[in-house]
């Protein structure tokens, strides 16, 4: 059963013919990820291709997506690397399952917002941010921002997943993603997945909008994210407005 899942599967999966060659540790990762990849590719109908690299860097993280072509490739990096599960080393063995199943579906997310045609925009009725700096210091500065969103975007996205499908177990990865994005201890540094803005609007699963599609429920959720973040920035803002005219 499991044997016949993962083919269908990897039918796109461009590396690899067969599920027979996969190592444990992959299959394990995609049968846990299997129900939010049949929603994304029945429901949804992504263009999700999925990529099991041979080899890897060790910077890797284990499950990534790219765009390519009007395609999202969903690629695992696990093979020969000793450190692929570092990120579920807090979590009891039989909890894993739950969590890389979160990780595909913010993966999924993901793609849901390139086919969207979305990546790195602003919804409607929402501006950029001026920054202080110009040049490339700007650019990467809009840039980190950028990711920063869609990360917290993503984050929503399987949050909104796991209260649709496992909803008695949302707290646990609620608590387990607050921790995996909890800033560096300096706290000075803003990393491109610092999230926890989004993160604490959805510490309950209530916060999501059952009504509505799931992607719509991120949406809606981080969209309220953004609103507070322009309101901080504005107050920002008007402090040092404030500040010059004194
Ligand atoms: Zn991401």
């Amino acid at each position: 059963m499991i044997t016949r899942l993962l083919i269908s599967l990897l039918l796109f999966c461009s590396n690899f013919a067969s599920a027979a060659e996969l190592t444990d540790m992959e299959t394990r990762w995609l049968t846990a990820g299997s129900a939010m990849l049949k929603y994304a590719k029945k429901d949804l109908k992504l263009p999700i291709d999925i990529i099991v690299q041979p080899t890897g860097k060790p910077t890797d993280v284990p499950l990534a997506l790219g765009f390519q072509d009007g395609r999202c490739k969903l690629v695992l990096t696990m093979r020969n690397k000793t450190n692929a599960e570092d990120v579920l080393s807090s979590v009891p063995a039989e909890q894993r399952a739950l969590m890389i199943e979160a990780m595909f579906a913010h993966e999924v997310g993901h793609c849901w917002r390139y086919v969207q045609g979305q990546w790195h925009e602003m919804p409607a009725g929402f501006e950029e941010h001026d920054h202080a700096a110009h040049g490339q210091a700007q650019a990467q500065a809009q840039e980190l921002e950028q990711t920063r969103r869609e990360e917290g975007f993503a984050d929503l996205a399987a949050l909104a997943w796991i209260q649709q499908r496992h909803p008695e177990q949302y707290g646990i990865v609620a608590a387990w993603m607050r921790q995996v994005r909890q800033p560096s201890p300096s706290g000075a540094v803003v990393g491109s997945h610092t999230t926890m803005a989004w993160l604490q609007l959805a510490s309950s699963g209530d916060a999501f909008a059952a009504e509505l599609p799931l992607f719509e429920q991120a949406s809606s959720l981080w969209q309220k994210g953004l609103l507070n973040q322009d309101a901080r920035q504005d107050a920002r803002q008007g402090m040092r407005q404030a500040s010059l005219q004194r």
